[in-house]
């Protein structure tokens, strides 16, 4: 065989295994027949495959079951209680990292608290004593199959860079090939807020939407786009970047950390309450709760600034869903979410009314999150020939 033609029947057979892998892990407990039918393979080459995982420990078989027709059929399904991967999440004064099996069991979880990171290389450190922590109390390191990475700022996840790290400003840090380079492992990078929504598309309160927007209102502001399932990046990563929404003026236009004036997070944040007000989430919610005139005019601004804001952003993408998440959305759960639920819809063009605006209190812990984007590409369809 010419070299071209063993590079693509590698490819060939490295996308049929993939097809099969991610067949078993989505719709497993499922037979080799099943898997022939809805893979369009032939019984062979599934038979070849499933021999394949079944020797790396990949797949396992259960009981054989009678079938209405010919043989008994063997059930096949991921071994995933003894597959591992690492969550690590890296936010502005804390890393944290977990150990989890694919059942999403954590084993070990680690956390290191700082004042504040003092260089690139200091969020190096950190991160590779915990990993080596907790490689150090991995049942089987063979069975490790990745290194997840959750963070709060902005990542080029094409890369492994991450643009803006937490607390560092724009110092971008090249995390996936130094981390690769030193465990052997896969590692993977991505952007907290688009990881949720990630999460959620998969199998959360998005699971039935096709494009949608997940918002979140925290200590920070951040937003996911999603268009057709897949998240829009944008050109420099940055799409989603919904704390910047120009969104205040007059003498109500503050100057933002991204050096421009009247950014929402000035505001609407926990951090911007904090920076601008010298008031805490926890203060303000209840001062709100109390009727104090300044803290009600205050919290009156976000809300409008917030129904401005998300209107447009429906206007413009026409999702089918905004999912709204975060410490301030929590706060004011009983105000703030059904005010903007029963009020954006009059302020926006009827034809993207049909929007469900919904709350997602529970999240999943970050290391979770980012647990999981392991397992999104080990089990991952196969990409489209011709795109590799
Ligand atoms: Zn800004």
């Amino acid at each position: 065989m010419s070299p071209g033609k063993t590079a693509s029947h590698a490819i060939m057979k490295s996308q049929n295994q993939q097809k099969v892998l991610h067949l078993i892990y989505t719709e497993g407990p499922i037979s080799r027949v099943e898997l022939a039918q809805k893979s369009g393979l032939t019984q062979q080459t599934v038979t070849n495959i499933v021999n394949r995982l079944l020797q790396e420990d990949i797949v396992k078989q259960g009981e054989p079951v009678e079938s209405l027709v010919g043989r008994k059929r063997v059930p096949l399904m991921v071994n995933s209680a003894e597959m591992y991967t690492i969550g690590i999440e890296i936010s502005g004064k804390l890393i944290r990292g977990a150990l989890y099996n694919f059942q999403y069991h954590r084993l070990v979880r680690l956390e290191r608290r700082v004042n504040k990171f003092e260089h690139r290389e200091h969020v190096l450190e950190t991160v590779c004593s915990i990993i080596d922590e907790i490689i150090g109390q991995t049942p089987d390191t063979s069975r490790l199959k990745g290194i997840g990475i959750c963070v709060h700022g902005l990542v080029d996840s094409h890369h492994g860079v991450i643009l803006r790290p937490p607390g560092l400003g724009w110092t971008p840090l090249t995390i996936r090939e130094p981390l690769e380079s030193k465990y052997g492992f896969p590692v993977y990078v991505e952007n907290d807020v688009n990881l949720l929504a990630l999460n959620e598309s998969m199998n959360g309160c998005l699971a039935n939407s096709d494009h949608n927007i997940t918002l979140m209102i925290d200590w920070g502001i951040g937003g996911a786009i999603m268009v057709d399932k897949q998240l829009v990046t944008g050109t420099n990563f940055v799409a989603g970047e919904f704390g910047h929404y120009k969104s205040f003026s007059g003498e109500d236009a503050l100057l933002c950390h991204c050096g421009s004036m009247g950014c929402l997070t000035t505001i609407a944040s926990e951090s911007g309450l904090m920076r601008n007000f010298g008031i805490g989430l926890d203060l303000f919610e209840a001062k709100v709760r109390n009727q104090e005139p300044a803290s009600l005019e205050l919290y009156s601004k976000i809300a409008e600034a917030l129904k401005m804001a998300i209107g447009n952003v429906i206007t413009f993408l026409n999702p089918d869903h905004v999912m709204l998440t975060g410490k301030v959305m929590e706060a004011f759960a009983d105000t703030l979410v059904p005010e903007l639920q029963s009020s954006i819809p009059g302020m926006i063009p009827e034809t993207c009314r049909k929007v469900n605006i919904i709350h997602q209190r529970e999240m999943p812990e970050e290391t979770e999150l980012a647990a999981s984007l392991v397992l999104r590409h080990v089990f991952a369809a196969p990409s489209i020939p011709g795109s590799l």
